[in-house]
Formats: C-alpha cells, structure tokens, sequence
C-alpha cells in the first residue's frame, strides 16, 4: 500500500478523526497512487495516522476511511458499516410512517463519498468520490444481501464528481428498473417519485420533520410555498388544514410531480395554485399586486456551494427573505431555510436580521430548523451539517 506521509504539524485534524486531508498537508507519496487507491497516511515522525482513498486530482488528496491500523479495508468492513447505517435508520425511523429515507450519509456514516436513499423498493446510489467508485460492485452485492430491493439506481450525476476525475453515471445498477414515478409515503402522505430525472437523488427527504412541523402551524391559514419541488410543504399544510396553499417552483417537471401528488392525496378540490416561475420574480408580482399570506416557505436551492461564494449568497438570501417577510402581516410566519453548508445558523440568523431591517419589519424566531436523524452530523465532521430553518414570526 502506497504511504502518505504529511507536514509536520499537519496531522492535528486527522487526530481529531477529520476524514479529509488537503493536498497543501502532504509532504511525501511513496509510489504513484491512482486516483481512488487505498493508501495509508503518515505523519511526519512516520507514525501511523489512518487509511484512506487517495486522489490527485481533488483538493481534499485523502478521505480517511479509518485510523485503526489493525483494519482491513475489505468486503467485510464495507459490510459492517453498511450495516451499521442502515441499523440506526431502523432504530430510530417509523417505518409504519416513512418508507423513504436516507440509508448512508457519506462521512456522517465512515463511507465518505457514498450516499443511498430508500424509496420503498428501490435504492438509489450517489458516489461521489473515486476510491468509493472503485468499491461499488462490492457495495451494490452488499446492499442487496442486506435490503434485498426491487432494483438499484446509479444517480452519481452531480457536478462534485468533476473535482474527483470521475464521470457522471445514470442508470439502472442492479435489479428491474423503477417505474416513471413510483409511489413513497412520508409523514402520511403519499407521493410520486421520479428516480431516473428527479432532483438530487429523487426527493428530498431531509425536510420530513420540518414539513411535519410546519404543518402543525397551517390549520385554517393560506400558505405560499416558494421551491415546492414535488409538494413536500404544500401537501403536509393541506393534511393539516391549509385554507389555501400557493406553490411555486421553475421546474416543468417539479410542477408536474406536484400536482400528481395533490391527486394522490385526495387534494385536487382543494383551493391550490400552482405556478411555474421564478421565485425571486413572483414575489415581486405578489408584492406590486398586494397580494398577502399567513405563512410564507422559502425553501431554496444551495446559494452557497462553498465559503467563497458565502458574500454572494448572503446577499441572495437577504433578498430573497426581504421579499418573503413584505407577504405577511403582523403575525404571519415566514419558514425559511438554507441547505449551504458555508452557511452556518449564526450567520443565518444574521442574514434574516437583515433582511428583517431593510423590509421594516421586527420578527422573533420561533423555532429552529435542522436536518432528520436520517442525515447525522457528525462532530468530528461539522461539514456534514448543512440544512438550517428558522420559523419567524413578525410582530
Ligand atoms: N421544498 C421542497 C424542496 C425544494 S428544492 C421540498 O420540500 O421537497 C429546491 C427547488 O427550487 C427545486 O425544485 C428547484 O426546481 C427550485 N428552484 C431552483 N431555483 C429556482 C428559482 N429561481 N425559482 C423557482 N424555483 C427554483
């Protein structure tokens, strides 16, 4: 196995069991490492810090996999850890309720760059980091003889494979292929799910308790909820009692979903608009026309992909919130949230402070929104927390 070795000084985040290694903290390679190979990682008195998958091409050069030298890296060890993922879903999840959820959680779960979501019968697989890419025969043989589904999906589509010189993969893995949409529930409520073309990896189940939370707000109030993507926010406030819900979200195929689930649900008599449109634009027609809501969702897509990008994306959630807050009326809530992991809860609650000032409105928050027992974070990795919400209430 080629070593690693690193500056000195340079292995403190290791010993605190960080999982990533940046190329400027390596000294030496002993060999010529392919992208994705094992290695094993040195510090600079040539102890024995941890082993990892290697790749030149990425700026995180090791993502460690364990710091316990006695390890195996095998078929087994997969195995065991898999298991132990998929064990805590079972502990913790009401499957009577949910039969969606997320299985393996990258880092979170020791399988850095793999992540596999449920959606009833069906899994569906994210690989974003090279060693995991060479692992996945072995990965998919495992989550077969653990879960036996109907079917694996490859949806390693995102752009995150480009920093680790890996091409972006979409199809059938294992098994018969989903159905166009096929059908999950959550919460108690029913939903159409297009794993081949859907976002991300076909839902987005991180919002399931913040739905459910939402929701308890929502009983004889009108709605306006911005990024709907498939109804997660609409359909959970119509269960609860939602006067009249507005969706609004860009995406053709979004809205399509959408209302195939209001079907689903019972919900097609039910008061609802949906439109098709950008959410930054439509906020300013409902404003030029006066338009107002009880509750306003602000659901966005990740504005910040990385630290660099933070001022930028600031700016883009101010706005965005200084829009959402000019709906509502004394009393009115606005749910907001932010999936950037650049984005921490502080700067977040700065952020909405300052759009609370430029609208002229005072708000206090209610509740504070996170992501579900399904997407741990955990502390020796803070990177995995990424989805934040605050419920605000102006006064
Ligand atoms: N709230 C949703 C998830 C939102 S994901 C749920 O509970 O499932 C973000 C959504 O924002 C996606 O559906 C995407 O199509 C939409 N989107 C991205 N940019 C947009 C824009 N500028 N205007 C409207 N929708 C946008």
């Amino acid at each position: 196995m080629v070593e690693i070795e690193l500056k000195k000084g340079k292995e403190k985040a290791v010993l605190q069991r960080h999982p990533w290694i940046f190329s400027g903290a390596v000294e030496k390679i002993k060999g010529k490492p392919e992208n994705g190979d094992l290695v094993k990682v040195l510090n600079g008195k040539k102890e024995f810090l941890g082993y990892g998958y290697f790749n030149a091409q990425s700026r995180v050069a090791v993502r460690l996999l364990s710091w316990d030298e006695g390890e195996v890296i095998d078929k087994t060890w997969y195995a065991q850890k898999i298991a132990q993922a998929i064990q805590l879903r079972t502990d913790l999840i009401s499957l009577e309720d949910t039969n969606t959820c997320r299985l393996i959680f990258s880092e979170a779960d020791f399988l850095p760059g793999l992540i596999v979501d449920q959606y009833a019968d069906f899994l569906s697989v994210q690989i974003l980091s090279a060693g995991i890419e060479k692992a996945k025969p072995m990965i998919i043989e495992i989550l077969v003889d653990l879960l036996h589904p109907k079917g694996i999906f490859d949806r390693s589509d995102a752009t995150a494979r480009t920093h680790e010189g890996i091409t972006a993969e979409n199809g059938l893995l294992w098994g018969d292929a989903p159905e166009t949409f096929i059908e999950v529930r959550e919460n108690g409520i029913k939903y159409h799910i297009n794993i081949a073309e859907g976002q991300k990896s076909g839902f987005y189940c991180d919002q399931r308790d913040n739905r459910r939370v939402l929701a308890s707000f929502a009983s004889g109030k009108t709605v306006l909820d911005c990024f709907s993507y498939s109804g997660g926010f609409t359909l959970n406030a119509f269960n609860n009692g939602a006067t009249a819900v507005t969706s609004v979200d860009s995406s053709a195929l979004a809205i399509e979903t959408l209302k195939q689930n209001l079907e689903l649900n019972g919900f097609n008599h039910k008061p609802h608009v949906s439109i098709q449109s950008d959410v930054n634009k439509q906020l300013r027609n409902f404003k030029d026309e006066g338009r107002k809501f009880d509750i306003v969702i602000l659901d966005p897509p990740k504005y910040a992909p990385s630290r660099s990008a933070l001022d930028r994306a600031a700016r883009a959630y101010k706005d965005l919130n200084r829009l959402g807050m000019l709906l509502l009326e004394r009393g009115g809530l606005l749910a907001t949230f932010s999936c950037s992991g650049a984005v921490d809860i502080e700067t977040f609650k700065q952020i909405i402070a300052w759009a609370a000032l430029d609208a002229g409105k005072e708000v206090q928050v209610v509740h504070q929104f996170t992501q579900p027992i399904d997407h741990p974070i955990r502390l020796s990795f803070p990177e995995g927390e990424y989805l934040k919400g605050l419920l605000v209430r102006l006064v």
